[in-house]
């Protein structure tokens, strides 16, 4: 079976709107994810990196995490002709529990789940078809280096990449079902 890796946060569930509803509280604000035009709150948002870690923190440990819209049906429908794994970039050792509980608490259909850093060799050495993500550094890499079609997950922090024949910008889950659909028809 083909292999698609999928990103969790911010591709499957909301977690930067969470890590800045969480903020807000804090500081009585509110803050826009339209404001983070790099993937860095701190630097955005002009924020203690301490008070962003514990934000974060708490996002990372939602156990009920809100989906983005139609990620659940669309993983589910994905996972008749694919191979799911789900990439995360989070810490294994502090949020194993946490991601367990949060994917299925969601009824997040998957093969299998890989938390690390190290995304760009595992897709490398893996023959992954197609991969799922919104963090620029990690689609620059893939695009650079492997033989993966990357489907950017359009966010404010991801403008700068451009289609390209690896490259493929999708704007939601339909999006994401509609490429998919073409795929698998030719
Ligand atoms: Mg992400």
């Amino acid at each position: 079976m083909k292999k698609v890796c999928i990103d969790i946060d911010d591709v499957i569930f909301k977690t930067a709107s969470h890590i800045l509803e969480t903020l807000g509280l804090f500081f009585n604000e509110q803050y826009s994810i339209n404001s983070l035009s790099i993937y860095d709150i701190e630097e955005c948002l002009k924020l203690p990196s301490d008070i962003v870690t514990d934000a974060i923190d708490i996002a990372v440990s939602n156990e009920y995490p809100e989906l983005e819209k139609d990620s659940r049906k669309t993983i589910k429908w994905l996972s008749q002709f694919y191979d799911i794994t789900l990439l995360t970039s989070r810490n294994g050792s502090e949020y194993l529990d946490c991601t367990l509980d949060a994917l299925a608490n969601r009824d997040i259909i998957y093969n299998s789940l890989r938390f690390g850093k190290d995304k760009v060799s595992f897709i490398n050495s893996m023959s992954i078809e197609v991969f799922i993500e919104d963090n620029p550094e990690y689609i620059k890499d893939v695009v650079d280096t492997c033989n993966t079609t990357v489907l950017v997950y359009d966010k404010p922090w991801n403008k700068q990449f451009k289609e390209s024949q690896y490259l493929h910008r999708v704007y939601n889950w339909q999006e994401v079902k509609e490429w998919f659909m073409i795929k698998l028809g030719g």
